[in-house]
Parts: C-alpha cells; sequence; structure tokens
C-alpha cells in the first residue's frame, strides 16, 4: 500500500484531505484502490486518486463493474483493499470528469486494461449521479471472477 493512500484508508471523509493539492505528482503515477465493503449491502468502493484526493464511486455489482451506480456514501461494515495500483488517464481526466465521461487505464493487481466512466442522467430530484463504469473491449477483458 502506497503511504499517500494510508490517510484516506484510515478516516471515513475520503473526499478531503490535508495533501498539498496542485497537481504535483511526487511520485509520478496516480493511485487507484479497489475496497470490498461489507455494509449492509456488500459493494465495492472504486477510487480514483485526482489532485491530491481521492474520486470515490460505490459500485454495486463486483468485479465485472458493469451496470449503474451511484456515487456512493460511506456506511458502517468491514472494509478490505479489494485491488489497488495505478491509473493512467486517456486524455484530460479533470475535463473528463467534469464532463462525465472518464477514460482511463488501470494498472492494478486483479483490474487492467481500458475503463470508461459515464456519467448518466440521474431522475428529477436523485441526490446522487449514478455512473456507468464499463471495461473497454480489449486484450485485458475477461469474465467476471472473485
Ligand atoms: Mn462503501
Amino acid at each position: 500500500m502506497k503511504s499517500a493512500l494510508r490517510p484516506y484508508l484510515e478516516k471515513r471523509n475520503f473526499d478531503v484531505t490535508s495533501e498539498p493539492t496542485g497537481g504535483k505528482a511526487t511520485h509520478g503515477a496516480l493511485s487507484f484502490v479497489v475496497q470490498k465493503h461489507a455494509a449492509t449491502r456488500l459493494h465495492y468502493d472504486f477510487r480514483l486518486e485526482l489532485d491530491g484526493t481521492l474520486k470515490r464511486w460505490a459500485v454495486p455489482k463486483g468485479p465485472s463493474f458493469e451496470g449503474t451506480i451511484p456515487k456512493g456514501q460511506y456506511g458502517a461494515g468491514e472494509v478490505i483493499v479489494w485491488d489497488n495500483g495505478t491509473w493512467e488517464p486517456v486524455g484530460d481526466p479533470r475535463a473528463g470528469y467534469r464532463a462525465g465521461k472518464l477514460k482511463f487505464r488501470l494498472h492494478g493487481k486483479k483490474l487492467h486494461g481500458g475503463w470508461t466512466l459515464v456519467r448518466m442522467h440521474g431522475r428529477e430530484g436523485e441526490r446522487q449521479e449514478p455512473w456507468l463504469l464499463i471495461k473497454e473491449r480489449d486484450d485485458e477483458a475477461r469474465p467476471a471472477s472473485e
């Protein structure tokens, strides 16, 4: 586990950090982590480091990571690190995040290859906008397994 991730794993408010921001990478690569979270409903929290924070999505459907996912709220329950590694944006990640279409490559222990997060239009009054996490059809795509 990279030391840069440790503060995030030790406190519940993963979206606030006292670490310096400004996009100056201290060790070059951006981190990602996938946590398996045994809350009332088992889900996976998918986190991408960007500008010193870990952006977070809750993924209810497991390692295939297909389907509609809400931006998650932290809940009670055991959390284990299911995968971690580095990620590589394809294009400008800030513009992509704002525009609701973030393309990237993962270099994890389990997850690899090209992925896209796409923000969907939520229902009127919906507090959390759902996103889709889509695996590119590349050589790294394989059936879900645990
Ligand atoms: Mn969670």
